[in-house]
C-alpha cells in the first residue's frame, strides 16, 4: 500500500516539472515552498457558553502571477501539510487556466457535523478576524471548499466589511448572488470538466455518447451527470456512487431522476431498477468516461490495473496516487488531471471577482461561453506540453503551470 504525505507529493510534482523545464536551483526552491504561511488559534463561544479553541491556517503558496486564490476547509483532519499541498495545486491550477492569480488555501480543524449554525457562524467570523490583514481582492481571495458554502462566505464577507467599514464583495468568491455572487458558479466545476472531456473525446476519437460512471454524487458529480448529456449530446450513466454505496444499471439512469431520488432519499441507493455493487467495482466498470468526484487517493496501484475507462476526468482533487498514474499511463488511459479538469470552479470565481470590481453582472450565457473558451484553450496547451515533453498528462499540466509561474517570478526579479 502506498503511503505518503500530500505536500511531499506536491513538492515532487513541482521538482519533476522543474527538471523538464531546466529551471535553476533558486527557482525550484521558490516554487517548492509556500511564500507565506499563517497559523493561529481561534477562540469561539459555543452554544453551551464554553469557549473552544480551533487551530486554523491560511497559506499563500505563490502570488507571482496575481492575488492568491483558494478555498477554506472546515475539517477535523486538516494539517499544515494538507493545506500546503492544496495551496500548491491551486497555484498550478490558476496558472494552467492562465488566470492572473496565484494559489492559496485555508483550513480550520473542526468537525462541522457536530456544530450548530450559530457556532459555525461564530467560527467563520473568528477566522476572518484572524486573517483579515492578509486578504483582499488585491491580496488573497478565499472561497468555499470542503464543509464550507455560500452561507459561510456571506458571514465571512460581512465580518470583513464590518472590520473595514466598507463594501468589499470581491474579498471572497462563491457568495450568494444577492450579495455579489455570479451566475454560473453552481455548475462551473462540472461544466469545466465536461468541456475537457469533449475536447479529449474529439482528439482521441472516443465516443462520449457511450457509457459513463461517476464516483461521488454531490455538487460536482450531480452536475457532471446532467451536463455530460447536455454538452456531449448523449451518454449513458451506468454507474454511480456516494458515501453510502454504489449502483449499476447497464441500460443507463436518467440523471434528473437520480438527482431527485438522491434529494428525497439522501442516497443514490434504492434507485429503481439499479443493482447495488461494491464501492470498488464502480471505478472498474466498462465505460468510455469515468468521473472521480468524491475523495483523494481512490485510484491506487491496487485497482489501477483493473480500470477500463478510456478517459478519466478528475473532478475530485487528487483522486489518483502517483503509482496509479504510472499504471494508467502505461495502459493508455487518457487522464484529464485535476488541476485542469476541476478548474472550472476557480475560473468562474475569477469572473466573480471581475464582476464585483465593476458592480456589473454578466448574463449566464456569457459566463458559460467565457468558461468554455478558457478551459478549451487550457486543455490544448496541456496537450501541446505532453507532446513536446513526451510526458504523461499530469506532468504535462504541471509543466504548463510551473513554467508560467516561474516566468512571472523571473520577470519580477525574484529569482
Ligand atoms: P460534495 O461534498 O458535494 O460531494 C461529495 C460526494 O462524494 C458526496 O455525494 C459523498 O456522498 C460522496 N462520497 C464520499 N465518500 C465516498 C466514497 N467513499 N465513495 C463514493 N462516494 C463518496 O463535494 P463536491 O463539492 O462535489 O466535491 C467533490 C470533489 O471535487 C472534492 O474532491 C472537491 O475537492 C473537488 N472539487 C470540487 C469543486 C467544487 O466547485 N465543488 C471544485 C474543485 C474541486
Amino acid at each position: 500500500m502506498e503511503s505518503y504525505n500530500s505536500f511531499q507529493v506536491a513538492q515532487h510534482q513541482v521538482r519533476e516539472a522543474a527538471r523538464l523545464l531546466h529551471l535553476d536551483k533558486a527557482t525550484v526552491e521558490l516554487l517548492s515552498w509556500p511564500q507565506r504561511e499563517f497559523r493561529c488559534t481561534l477562540q469561539v463561544r459555543m452554544d453551551d457558553g464554553r469557549i473552544e479553541n480551533f487551530h486554523a491556517y491560511r497559506i499563500q503558496y505563490n502570488y507571482a502571477r496575481g492575488p492568491a486564490k483558494g478555498g477554506i476547509r472546515f475539517h477535523p483532519d486538516e494539517t499544515v501539510d494538507t493545506i500546503r499541498a492544496l495551496a500548491s495545486w491551486m497555484t498550478w491550477k490558476t496558472a494552467v487556466i492562465d488566470l492572473p492569480l496565484g494559489g492559496a488555501k485555508g483550513g480550520v480543524c473542526c468537525n462541522p457535523k457536530t456544530m450548530s449554525p450559530r457556532e459555525l457562524e461564530n467560527l467563520s467570523r473568528a477566522y476572518i478576524r484572524a486573517i483579515h490583514p492578509m486578504i483582499g481582492i488585491d491580496r488573497d481571495v478565499p472561497a468555499p471548499d470542503v464543509y464550507t458554502n455560500p452561507q459561510t462566505m456571506a458571514w465571512m464577507m460581512d465580518e470583513y466589511e464590518t472590520i473595514t467599514g466598507r463594501h468589499h464583495p470581491g474579498v471572497l468568491t462563491d457568495k450568494p448572488q444577492q450579495i455579489g455572487g455570479t451566475e454560473g458558479r453552481r455548475d462551473a466545476t462540472a461544466r469545466g470538466g465536461v468541456i475537457t472531456v469533449r475536447e479529449a473525446c474529439s482528439a482521441l476519437g472516443a465516443d462520449p455518447t457511450k457509457a459513463f460512471a461517476i464516483q461521488g454524487f454531490g455538487n460536482a458529480g450531480q452536475r457532471a451527470a446532467l451536463l455530460h448529456r447536455e454538452i456531449l449530446g448523449g451518454g449513458k450513466l451506468v454507474g454511480v456512487s456516494d458515501s453510502r454505496g454504489a449502483i449499476y444499471l447497464p441500460e443507463g439512469m436518467d440523471p434528473e431522476e437520480l438527482v431527485m431520488h438522491k434529494l428525497k432519499s439522501g442516497s443514490v441507493l434504492g434507485f429503481p431498477g439499479a443493482k447495488v455493487i461494491p464501492q470498488e467495482a464502480l471505478l472498474e466498470l466498462d465505460v468510455e468516461v469515468l468521473y472521480p468526484a468524491a475523495l483523494e487517493n481512490v485510484i491506487t496501484e491496487d485497482n489501477a490495473p483493473n480500470i477500463r475507462a478510456r478517459v478519466i476526468c478528475e473532478l475530485a482533487n487528487g483522486p489518483t496516487t502517483p503509482a496509479a498514474d504510472i499504471i494508467l499511463n502505461r495502459k493508455g488511459i487518457h487522464v484529464i488531471p485535476d488541476i485542469l479538469a476541476s478548474a472550472g470552479g476557480v475560473t468562474v470565481s475569477y469572473f466573480e471577482m471581475i464582476q464585483d470590481s465593476y458592480s456589473w453582472f454578466w448574463e449566464e450565457e456569457l459566463v458559460h461561453g467565457r468558461l468554455d473558451s478558457k478551459l478549451t484553450r487550457a486543455y490544448h496547451a496541456v496537450q501541446e506540453a505532453i507532446r513536446e515533453k513526451h510526458v504523461h498528462p499530469r506532468l504535462g499540466a504541471m509543466v504548463v503551470g510551473v513554467a508560467r509561474v516561474a516566468e512571472a517570478a523571473k520577470l519580477r526579479g525574484w529569482v
